[in-house]
This record gives structure tokens, sequence and C-alpha cells, in this order.
């Protein structure tokens, strides 16, 4: 089995040495678990945390151990009812070829309905994410103005169509013009600012009104341009501040970045709130995952995914998700 493992927590960046790949023998599934051949596994912003010993909302990954994350693939053997070999599923574990799995945590996949890496990305946690915080904190309203930022990734991409659904102005905050003109050209945001630019007059051309609906993925200094931006009774949805990961970490903060002054939120009645998917999203995943695929089926939903090959260019992929190199949901096609 090849496998990437956690060697060392990172100091800041992470960097190819904090990782290990080595080959172990193929394991067996026992009574209620589930042999699963990963086809694509996904990379996701979280792992970092789960890279360090800081304090979460979930255990970091031990040393030595397999890098954490979820996979899409095929059943290879089974020992729980409901499984056989050959069906594809999603909800393997582990930056590795192959895992064994209780069968509790798997969801089969029809590869009819949707391409299987979409299971990791528009159809999975990323969009699942955009979904559930959209409906618990961000609650669009039409003619509202939205802003987004880290837009044309995996779960930036899904909030903001959500967001034209609902009928509201969908404003995107993206690194570059070519990100850029793809949130605006393919899906179909009204305009999109490059925040390696001048945010501050981006935002005042494209949001004169202001802002009813900011959806952070990012914080930082793209944060401090937005937050000031806010009408009355605006949302701001706390998803992320990537930004913020590889900054040094601090005992209960994604680091020492100094934040906006809160004061406006008394004045203009802001709500700020923070989540994590995985409180209250899954239970939800069937009525979530119907409305997607309608949305789908009727070409209302389109996504795009950055797709690198091979397990062993895991780790550079990672490396480079936390900088902006990927375009689109990050998926590693598992060889
Ligand atoms: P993306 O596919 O959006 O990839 C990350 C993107 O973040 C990069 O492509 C880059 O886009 C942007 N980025 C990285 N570093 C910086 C920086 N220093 N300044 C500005 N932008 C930066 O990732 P996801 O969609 O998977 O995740 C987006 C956010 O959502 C993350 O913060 C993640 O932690 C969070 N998340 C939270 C969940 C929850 O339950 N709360 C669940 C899932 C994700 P660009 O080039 O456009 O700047």
């Amino acid at each position: 089995n090849l496998q990437v493992l956690l060697r060392r927590r990172p100091k800041g960046e992470p960097v190819p040495e904090d990782f290990e790949i080595v080959e172990t023998p193929v394991p067996e599934p026992k009574e209620g678990e589930v042999l699963v051949r990963a086809g694509y596994l996904s990379l996701d912003p979280y792992m970092r945390g789960r890279m360090a010993e800081a304090k979460s909302y979930a255990k970091p990954v031990e040393l030595g151990a397999v890098m954490e994350g979820r996979t899409a693939g095929e059943v290879v053997a089974s020992r729980a009812p409901g499984f056989a070999p050959g069906d594809t599923v999603a909800g393997g574990y582990g930056w590795q070829r192959f895992s064994v799995v209780k069968a509790a945590g798997l969801i089969k996949v029809d590869s009819q309905e949707a391409p299987l890496s979409a299971n990791l990305g528009v159809l999975g946690m990323p969009g699942l994410t955009a979904w559930v915080g959209l409906e618990d904190i961000g609650t669009p309203k039409p003619g509202e103005t939205m802003v987004v930022s880290a837009a044309s990734g995996a779960v930036g991409q899904v909030v903001g169509q959500i967001g034209k659904l609902r009928g509201c102005k969908v404003i995107g905050i993206a690194g570059g013009p070519e990100k850029c003109r793809y949130v605006t050209e393919e899906l179909g945001f009204d305009a999109c600012l490059d925040h390696r630019g001048d945010l501050d007059a981006q935002l005042d051309a494209a949001c004169p009104e202001g802002i009813d609906v900011y959806w952070e993925n990012v914080g930082g200094a793209v944060q401090a341009a937005v937050f000031p931006r806010f009408r009355d009774f605006g949302r701001m949805v706390m998803c992320g501040v990537i930004s913020q990961y590889n900054v040094a970490e601090g005992a209960d903060s994604f680091g020492g970045a100094p934040g906006p002054n809160l004061g406006p939120v008394v004045r203009k009645r802001l709500r700020i709130q923070g989540f994590i998917v995985s409180d209250n999203g899954w239970p939800r995943y069937p009525a979530f995952r119907k409305q997607m695929l309608g949305w789908m089926a009727e070409g209302r939903m389109v996504w795009k995914e950055d797709v690198v090959q091979g397990l062993r260019n895991a780790p550079q992929a990672f490396i480079g998700l936390l900088k902006g190199r990927n375009f689109g949901k990050l998926v590693v096609q598992v060889d």
C-alpha cells in the first residue's frame, strides 16, 4: 500500500520533508469493514490544522501516522452488508491507495450521476460546507450583495453560484486575472476583484451600496478591506482564514494577525458566526446532494477541479494549496 505519513510538524509553511512516503502491506477488512481503493484523494486547507499540535476542534494526526483525508474510489473487499466489490464509494480514509473503513462512514455513489471526483468537491464536503453555511448563517435574500473570498476555489465557487440562484448580486475575490475571468465568465458572478491589486478601490467600484453577506475564506488583508463595507444587519460567515494557517500558531487562533475594530458590529447590528461543516452538516447530506444534483443536471451549477496526478505528488500539491497555486477544487488522482 502506498501511503503518505506525517513525519514532523511543520513550522510555518509545510515542506516536503514534513511528509514521508512509504510502501506497506495492503490491509484486510474485519467484520463490519470495507477495503477501498482510492481513485481520488481530496486535499483541503483543514489538513494544515491536523498537522499542528495546537488545540482545535479535531485531534491532530499523530507523528508517523497516515495523513488524514477523504477519498472516493472503489470497493475491493467487503465484510459489511450493503457493500460489494466494484461499488463506487466516497468516504475512504487518508493519503493512501488502500484504506479499511467502517461501513457506517461510507457513502455509495452512482458513477452515472456525476464523475467520481465530484464527490470530493461540489458534491462533497466543500459543497456541503457552502450549502450549510449559507442556509444557517449567510441567509442570502434576493437583491442583497454578497462578497465571496477565494472565489474560484472549492467552497467559494459553490457559495457564489448559490448566491446567484438566491437572487443576489455576487462579487468574488480571487488571486490573479485568470481566476477572476473564470469566476465571472464561467461561474457567472457579477464581478471578481483581484486581491493582489488595490482591493479597497475595487470594492468601492464594485459594491458602492455596501455588503450584506461576506463569505470569509481568507482572513488577513482581504478581511480588513471587506469589513468596513458592511451594511446594517450584514452577516459574516466565518468559514476559514487560509491566509493565517501558515502563520506561527497561537494557543487559540490561526495566528497573530491583528483583527479589525469590532466596534461597528454594534452600530450596524452585524452577525459574525463561525461554523464547522461536521457539526451538523452530514445528517443533512442527503437533502444537500439531491438539491445539488438537480442544479448540476439543469446546468445551474458548474465546477472546476485541479487534478494532480499521483499520490507521491500530494505533499507538493498541498503545499501549493496554502499559497493559491491550485485553480479549482484540488484533488489527487491516485495511481
Ligand atoms: P480553495 O480551493 O479555495 O483553495 C485555497 C485558496 O485560498 C487558494 O487557491 C487561494 O486562492 C486562497 N489563498 C491561499 N492563501 C491565500 C492568502 N495568503 N491570501 C489570500 N488568499 C489565499 O480551498 P477550499 O475551498 O477548500 O477552502 C476555502 C476555505 O474554506 C479555507 O479557509 C478552508 O479552511 C475553509 N473551509 C472551512 C470548512 C468549515 O467547515 N468551516 C470546510 C471546508 C473549507 P486565490 O489564488 O484566489 O487567492
